[in-house]
């Protein structure tokens, strides 16, 4: 069936913000550990500041029972100040979708790919190299229209030309 063929593309799970992640049912599903992508995930491109109403979910995370993780396909310098921020270690020039960045991230975490979950808010990285590598996937909006030119001219036509399947994916679920 045509509906099966844009899966690889599709997430679990669909929030509007970070903070609107519904961590009872991870835990629920046996969610362990969270990766986290950048850029326009936890702050918008090219700026480093994070909101105070998502530091202070964050860095909660490890009292709720979470490990968290940030896989950037972005530079150390960029990422580094993140991944202070908030406490959490970081692994960048992930080169999402591959599989390797998810793999190193789960080494780093010591949990096996059932047991994490890939947040971000591109299809063609996250949400793809996610369930490719076998994780749960969770989409979130992006925060700013502010984007590098390629994802601004590719990687979101691309997913405005498949989004219809994706909708329809997840409304089957
Ligand atoms: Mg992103």
């Amino acid at each position: 069936m045509s509906v099966f063929r844009f899966r690889r593309f599709t997430p679990d799970i669909m929030v509007e913000k970070l903070v609107d992640i519904p961590l009872d049912e991870l835990r629920l599903r046996g969610i362990e550990g969270l990766i986290f992508d950048v850029d326009n995930t936890i702050t918008e491109w090219r700026n480093p500041h994070i909101s105070d109403e998502v530091v202070e979910w964050f860095i909660n995370l490890p009292n709720q029972g979470f490990k968290t993780c940030i896989l950037s396909n972005n530079s150390s310098a960029r990422v580094g100040i993140i991944s202070v921020k908030l406490h959490t270690p970081f692994l960048c020039n992930a080169r999402k979708p591959l599989k390797s960045g998810f793999e190193r991230a789960g080494k780093l975490m010591k949990l096996p790919s059932s047991k994490l979950a890939m947040i971000g808010d591109q299809i063609f990285t996250d949400v793809w190299g996610g369930n490719q590598a076998g994780l749960m996937t969770i989409f979130v909006q992006k925060i700013s229209v502010n984007e590098f030119w390629g994802t601004k001219n590719i990687s979101r036509r691309a997913e405005r030309m498949i989004w219809n399947k994706i909708d329809r994916n997840m409304r089957q679920r």
